[in-house]
């Protein structure tokens, strides 16, 4: 069975505020902040569901605080709020989930970007099975409140070379050249096919806080 991920109308404005601070997301480690034992069993789960083309892991994070009826949303290299209370339904028709973290029972988006496209706003389903099998498995280690998923965008920006940087209440992606490698932590994976293999060129983002 397939079911359909949340879309913009599961989010309240409660949600952001029970995400983890940037500070407290990445205390545990600086650039690896999951065990590569985890991620090769929760890349092994992502390819046996075959969402790997689709979906991507990752850490459960906040940079800075949303007023009520703000969301975060992402359009080409910037992430800002937006405030969506009284928008037209047209625009918010096209704020599509980017991210998701498990609330309670549900997974309820946390990020969005605005789609252009066609495709881009159409919903995203996923097997059942996936979502039980990720959900039983964080559950399991304890990292329930850590883990979330992702879609694999096509963003235009390469994650070996690029990197988010959060100044303010502004995420942009920025090339990563003029940044030491220690000033980085890893914020999201991709697998491959076979499910073994975590992919390491990450969604990176600066830590600060
Ligand atoms: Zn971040």
């Amino acid at each position: 069975m397939e079911v359909q991920l949340a879309g913009l109308d599961a989010y309240i404005d409660d949600i952001w505020g029970k995400l983890p601070t940037d500070s407290v997301a990445f205390k545990r480690e600086h650039i690896n902040v999951l065990e590569d034992e985890f991620l090769e069993d929760i890349g092994k789960i992502f390819a046996r569901n075959k969402v790997q083309d689709r979906l991507g892991l990752y850490v459960n994070h906040r940079h800075f605080e949303l007023q009520s009826g703000e969301r975060l949303v992402e359009y080409g290299a910037v992430q800002t709020p937006w405030q969506l209370h009284n928008a037209a339904a047209d625009v918010k028709a096209r704020v599509t989930p980017k991210t998701w973290a498990f609330f309670e029972d549900k997974l309820i988006p946390t990020e969005f970007k605005y789609a252009t496209g066609v495709e881009a706003v159409q919903p995203i389903h996923v097997p059942a099975e996936f979502l039980n099998e990720f959900r039983a498995y964080i559950d399991a280690k304890n990292l329930t409140s850590r883990l979330g998923i992702s879609t694999r965008s096509d963003d235009a920006w390469d994650p070996q070379s690029m990197f988010e940087l959060t100044v303010g209440r502004v995420s942009i992606i920025v090339p990563n050249e003029q940044f030491p490698e220690h000033d980085v932590t890893h914020v999201g994976w991709f697998f491959d096919a076979d499910g073994a293999k975590v992919a390491r060129d990450c969604i990176r983002c600066f830590a600060h806080g």
